[in-house]
């Protein structure tokens, strides 16, 4: 099966009792047993739903796995990968990715002893001398949030392997409609499917696949362990969401695009992240990585004075937090989703007062590039 037939029939089938063509919501939190721990494959809905596993089916086939798991925030998903480690162990970690990652990392689980790394994960020599003997996972981002920096997967997975270390990327951004790491050689896909697998700005969701049994297993134990688990209406939302993932897809890249092309021609904008772009440095790789280049455009300002302008004169684009769904939104990375990670940190790394994310959605481009224009005068 190719990904747009995946993206509506991957892992599903007609309901069985009345031939529904849309899997039912199953609320009930309890199933009947036959006998005692004998029933049809469900017992507790913490463990398994049917409308979870509908989406979870749907999640692996999607992104080339065998298990998916759903959980109730992207961030709920980290948190399940992170409850597999141990103290003492070493993660390193992309130095340019979500805040909430970096203030879950730095203050959660920092204090239960396990130590974290943050390097620029586009110069693999940096990330090959921060290899230690106590480095468990890999942490990737790419395109990163909100920089747009493209990380060579494969190459960071050489590395990964020969010190027995797992990979990791969240594929929040990307997509599978873009690139799949796992066909890569990494070892879990993460994603906030809050975003584009939702794509319509009304669920909180977050989701791992994986290949390996044995990883699977742990991770199940964390979901169901850990109870952090996606609701069955909310699961229902993103596998509708998925239905339409290539279609907006599709249309958040070719919009990204026109729209990268146009600020870069504006005197305004000082700066355009979008690995598009055939100037950004990691154009080359994303063309050999990617299948597109996505629909989030990062651009840097004069001053703090041209944001709050740019901000308020939009009429389209609405400043909020948040990405992926099918409205167009503007983002101040420091003030807003990146606000947690300490002041020096963000500026060192290039998160500065005059950066704006972008997330574009799939309205009428030529409105938008109106609607941009009339805000940058
Ligand atoms: N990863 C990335 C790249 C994100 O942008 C976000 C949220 O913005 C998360 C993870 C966390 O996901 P959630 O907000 O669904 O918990």
């Amino acid at each position: 099966m190719k990904f747009n037939t995946k993206t509506i029939h991957g892992g599903q089938k007609n309901e069985e009792v009345t031939g529904a063509v849309m899997p039912p919501i199953f609320l009930s939190t309890t199933f009947a047993q036959e006998s005692p721990g004998v029933h049809k494959g469900y017992d507790y809905s913490r463990a398994g739903n049917p409308s979870r596993e509908a989406l979870e089916n749907c999640l692996a086939s999607i992104e080339n796995g065998k298990y998916a798991f759903a959980f109730s925030s992207g961030l709920a998903a980290i948190d399940a990968i992170l409850k597999t480690l141990k103290p003492g162990d070493h993660v390193l970690v992309t130095d340019d990715l979500y805040g909430g990652t970096y203030r879950m990392f730095t203050k959660i689980y920092s204090v239960f002893n396990i130590e974290f790394s943050f390097v620029d994960f586009t110069n693999v020599k940096e990330v090959q001398n921060s290899m230690q003997s106590n480095t468990k996972l890999i942490w990737i981002e790419t395109p990163s949030n909100p920089l747009m920096k493209v990380v060579d997967i494969k190459k960071l997975v050489e590395i990964a392997k020969s010190n027995k270390a797992l990979v990791v990327v969240d594929n929040t951004f990307a997509t599978p409609y873009i690139q799949i790491p796992l066909e890569m050689g990494a070892d879990i896909v993460m994603h906030s499917a809050t975003k584009y697998l939702g794509g319509h700005s009304d669920v909180i969701a977050g989701a791992l696949i994986v290949n390996d049994t044995d990883l699977a297993e742990k991770i199940k134990f964390q979901q169901f362990a850990g109870g952090a688990i996606l609701s069955p209406f909310d699961s229902y939302l993103v596998l509708r969401g998925i239905k339409t993932l290539h279609l907006r897809m599709k249309c958040h890249c070719e919009n990204a695009m026109k729209i990268a092309l146009i600020l870069e021609q504006n005197n305004k904008v000082k700066k355009v992240y979008y690995p598009g772009l055939v100037s950004n440095k990691y154009h080359q790789l994303a063309k050999e990585q990617m299948n597109s280049f996505g629909g989030m455009v990062s651009i840097e300002l004069e001053n703090r004075q041209a944001v709050n302008n740019f901000c308020k004169k939009l009429q389209l684009f609405t400043l909020a937090e948040s990405l992926g769904g099918v409205e167009s939104l503007v983002n101040h990375p420091y003030t807003m989703t990146h606000a947690s990670i300490p002041q020096e940190v963000r500026e060192k790394i290039g998160i500065t007062e005059n950066l704006i994310r972008i997330s574009v959605g799939v309205e009428d481009v030529e409105d938008l590039i109106e609607d941009i224009l009339k805000a940058l005068k």
